[in-house]
This record gives C-alpha cells, structure tokens and sequence, in this order.
C-alpha cells in the first residue's frame, strides 16, 4: 500500500498526492460482477498503484428527451444506493452520483472533476445510441487536450457488435437466423469469461459539485428527489393523464426489486425451474412464465453473458444426467431461451450497422416514402389507453399502463395491431413503449416495432398480419389473461372473447356486454388487414 493511503485504503485528501486518479463512470452496467470497464480500471488501478473513485450522473432534461420511463428511472434510482453500498463494502470504491441536465452538462462536469482531482484516466463500457456515441466522441476530444485517457469496453452484448459477421466478413446479417448460427457456433468454439474486479488498494472521495451526493444516505434521497421531479415534468406535460402512475410505481417497486443481488436470484431461480417448459409456456401470457429479466439487462444490474453462462451449463447439466429426472427441461427449452438472448445481442449489432435507425429512420429506408401512415390522433389514444375494443390488445396495453411491462406475444400483437389494422406510424407506439416499459431499450424495441411493421431487418413479410382473435384463442385459451385486466369481460364466454364476428352479433343483440362500458371493434379486422396489404404492395 502506498505511504499516501490510510490503512484502511481511504484516502481523504487526494489531491495532495502524486498517485494518479482514475474514475469509473457508470452508465448502464449498475452492477459489480462481471463489469468489464470496471474489471480493467480496478485491475489497472492496483498495477498502477492509483486512486479510484466512480461517478454516476443523472440525467433527467436528457432522459426526458429520450423518452425514458418513469419505472425505468425509478428502477435506476433505486439501484444507485445498492449499488454504492456494494462499491465501498466488496471493491473499496466510493461512488458519487452527479445531477447533470444533459450530455452536454455531462462532458463539462466531466472535464471539471477531471481538473479537480487530477484524474487522468477514465474507463467505461460503450453505449450504442447516438447521442451516447456523440457525447463519448466530444468527451474523448476534449480530454485529450489534457492527455486523459478515456477507454470504453463492449460490455452490453454477449458476443460485440461487429464481431458475428457474413462468411465475407465485411457485413452485418441482415436476416436473425444465419447470425444466431454464426453467433452459436463462435460461443460453441470459444470461451467467454467473465470478468471479475478485485477489490482496489487506494479508494478516493471525489471533489465535486453541490448536485451531487456521496454517502449513501445522501445518494438515496437524490435519487428520490429526481425521481419526484421527473415524476412532476411528465404529469404536467399530460403525456401520463389515462395512467394512475403512482399505481404503476408501486407495482414495478414491488415486481423488481433493486440491485444485482435481486438479478442474479431472479436469473437463479429462472434456471433452476421456470426454464423448464420455457419453449412452449413463453407464449402463454397468463403464465408468467419468462424471465422477466429485461428490465435488469438493460440497466445493467446484470451481464447478458452470465446468463448464457448459467443457460450453458443447465444445458450441460441435461446432458450429463440424461435419462434421469434432475431437470424437467430438454434441449428445446434452454436452447430457446439462448435464442431470445441472441435477439438482444442481434438488435445492438444491427444499431451499431445502421446508426440511422437512432433518428427513426426504418430500416428498410423505401418504406419511409412509399408507405401512407395514418396519424389519427383519437385512433391512437383509442390504442394507448386499451379501448380499441379487441379484448386481447386493450388487456395487453392495460397491463402495460398498469405494471410497466408487457408480454412479448403480446408486444407483437398490440404492435401489429397498430401498424397494420390503424396503419398507424410505427414510430408514435415505439415511442409510447420507450415511455411506459420498465425494460425499455431503444435497440430491442426498435427492432421489434419495425418487425412488426414489416419495416425492419428480418421484419414480418407485411401480408402476415396477426389476428388478435386468433391470437387470443391459441395464447389465451380460457381467456385468463384478457379477464385478468378487463374485469366487465369476466363473464364473457372465452369462445365469444376469441371471435370477432360473435362479438359483434352479441354487442348487436344487446347481449352480454349491453350492461358494460366496453366498445365495439374499432376496426373490422379482415378489411383492415385487405387496407394495410394494398398499402404494402403499392
Ligand atoms: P425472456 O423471454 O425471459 O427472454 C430473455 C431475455 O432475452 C430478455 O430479458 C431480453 O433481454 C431478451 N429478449 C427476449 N426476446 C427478445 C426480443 N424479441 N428482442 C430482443 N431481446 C429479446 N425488449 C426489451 O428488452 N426492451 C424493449 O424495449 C423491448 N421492446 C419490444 C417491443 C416490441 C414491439 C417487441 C415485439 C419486442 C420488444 N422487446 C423488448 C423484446 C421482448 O418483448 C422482451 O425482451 C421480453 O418480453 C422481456 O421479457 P423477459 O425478460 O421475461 O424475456
């Protein structure tokens, strides 16, 4: 240990000592294990025998840009003192966590802190959007000036962008499955790690700003604070009037417990049974029966790679007790759930290939000029709100306005229904997700908003268009998850529940619905599905 260092790492008065500084900037990685930029500064740091410190900043003017969930700030927020607990208790790390309006705020604050306490290296893992990207490129810019170092590491995928490319390996798949072959095989013939930060020798207290906090005390009531305001910006705006979002912070605080601990439990208990019939109870939307693990992944309470990890070994597990009864899975389960992983490292990768999609562009860029998207405003509140009066799409968006996250059949449903029976822009429901979901990711629900719009990279071919009826019959058999969230259908028989032409003939004879609120079909959906084909094929 150095003479500068007290004996228990602390060191108070960095800024008198000729021990270089460096910061851990945390972005969407808000855990400990297997953190790569976290893994290398701390591996580097002990080599160096330097200064550690971390800094986290709030963003909330931008976030709001962004379009961020409530739920997901909130999820954030609550991370932020667990996060800093298990800093100073497992990794002598002090965690500070800055309120900066925006990126551009950021990159000042950073050049501040910088100059303050003589930091000359900063590590941190890459992000894929593009306002991130600009914000890192200017970031770089100006601290070179200063001969910082400032080293970015891909840690978001289980495999990095650019890394599963064609057999001529200059381009990006444009099709799922040849990529997640290629992305199979590479994970099949090699080994990934994960990487593991040891504790640091010398820990720091930054020098910083007013808006800023750094014991734990003080980091929880900031984030409470920032959770409150964003929570008043958005209610002012109207954008939350149909959502009672107080009821919907209660439930997402109690289905997702904060921190990696609650992530890897999750991931834990998912492997040691829910896995088990994954291949065919994943559709079933009244089961419950995934993960539930995305909104973890995408703030980064824990590595998409120790889930394939523990994925791989379940499947290893299968083969060495074949023909005993261990595990109730087959392959087609584990490896099912693999698939799903691969989805989020194959919508990052076709980001990283296209970056034009951050500005809304499709990425079958033709679709833009060729196809007339309605705008109809009564159309689309019709569809936020849940009363567009197609029983399994009002339950799915009001269990998505009720709990902040919604099924993925029934995200390709509700999406579908938008896009093809509205023929409503993409666009304005990839935006209404961003705002509501708690696992919001721009990637992943780019991805699948432009698949279901038949506008995107292996996209839906346009002529087939989901019919939420059929959906209802063959997903929701009993009609569980369509009662669960519309209570005046509770009575309904599930068979009338899953025609649309029964539904009509008893909302026309005054039949079951007469004494409910709940409304007609807004659109009849064989025409509508004849509208959206012409408007494809022209
Ligand atoms: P599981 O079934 O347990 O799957 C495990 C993990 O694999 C998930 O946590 C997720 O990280 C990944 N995954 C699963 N399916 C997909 C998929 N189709 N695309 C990309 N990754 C996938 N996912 C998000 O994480 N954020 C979004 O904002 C988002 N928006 C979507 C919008 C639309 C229109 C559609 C069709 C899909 C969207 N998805 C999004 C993908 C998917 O619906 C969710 O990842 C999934 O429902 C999360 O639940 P889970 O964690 O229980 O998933």
């Amino acid at each position: 240990m150095s003479k500068t260092a007290s004996a228990n790492g602390e060191n108070h008065d960095n800024t008198n000592v000729s021990m270089p500084h460096y910061l851990m900037w945390f972005r969407r990685d808000l855990r400990l294990h297997d953190n790569t930029a976290l893994a290398a500064l701390s591996e580097r740091a002990n080599e160096d025998n330097a200064l550690v410190s971390a800094i986290f900043f709030m963003t909330p003017e931008q976030w709001h840009a962004h379009d961020m969930s409530l739920t997901q700030l909130d999820h954030i927020a609550r991370t932020l003192p667990i996060l800093a607990t298990s800093l100073q208790k497992h990794l002598n790390i002090n965690l500070t966590v800055q309120v900066c309006l925006n990126f551009a705020d950021c990159v000042n604050a950073l050049s501040t802190l910088c100059e303050a306490n003589k930091i000359s290296l900063i590590m941190a893992n890459h992000e894929y959007e593009g306002n991130e990207i600009e914000r890192d490129e200017r970031l770089t810019k100006q601290l070179a000036k200063n001969d910082i170092e400032f080293i970015r590491w891909h840690d978001q995928c289980i495999l990095p962008p650019q890394s599963i490319m064609t057999n001529d390996g200059d381009s990006m798949y444009k099709v799922f499955t040849p990529f997640y072959k290629k992305w199979r095989h590479t994970l099949d013939v090699s080994t990934i790690q994960t990487h593991e930060a040891p504790a640091v020798n010398n820990k720091a207290k930054l020098k910083t700003s007013k808006s800023s906090a750094t014991t734990i005390n003080d980091i929880e009531n900031l984030s409470k604070k920032t959770v409150n305001n964003y929570q008043n910006v958005l209610q002012t705006n109207g954008l939350l009037a149909h959502i009672d979002i107080d009821a919907q912070l209660d439930y997402a605080r109690e289905a997702y417990p904060a921190g990696e601990e609650a992530a890897c439990q999750r991931l834990d208990e998912f492997i040691a049974t829910d896995i088990d019939d994954y291949d065919i109870s994943r559709d079933v939307p009244s089961l419950h029966a995934t993960s539930q693990l995305s909104a973890y992944l995408n703030i980064g309470s824990i590595s998409p790679r120790l889930c394939y990890l523990q994925a791989t070994k379940a499947l290893e597990e299968l083969h060495r007790n074949d023909g005993n009864t261990l595990r109730n899975s087959d392959n087609n389960d584990i490896n099912r759930w693999i698939s799903e992983l691969a989805w989020r490292d194959f919508y990052r990768h076709v980001l990283v290939e296209k970056p034009t999609l951050i500005r809304h562009k499709a990425y079958k860029e033709e679709t833009d000029s060729k196809i007339h998207w309605s705008y109809s405003e009564d159309d689309f509140k019709s569809w936020c709100k849940g009363e567009t009066g197609v029983p399994l799409v009002d339950a799915a968006m009001r269990s998505l306005n009720a709990t902040g996250f919604m099924h993925n059949r029934l995200r390709m449903v509700t999406a579908m229904f938008l896009t093809k029976d509205l023929l409503i822009d993409w666009r304005l429901g990839e935006r209404y997700f961003m705002q509501q979901l708690i696992d919001a990711d721009f990637a992943s629900n780019n991805g699948g908003w432009q698949w279901s719009a038949s506008t995107g990279t292996d996209s839906a071919p346009y002529f087939r268009i989901m019919n939420p009826f059929s959906q209802a019959k063959t997903h929701d058999t009993d009609g569980e998850f369509i009662k669960t969230w519309l209570p005046e259908l509770k009575d309904v028989p599930a068979s009338i529940l899953h025609s649309e032409d029964k539904m009509r003939k008893e909302l026309a004879k005054g039949g079951k619905f007469s004494d409910t609120d709940y409304p007609l079909p807004m659109v009849e959906h064989k025409a509508a599905r004849q509208l959206a084909i012409a408007e494809f094929k022209k």
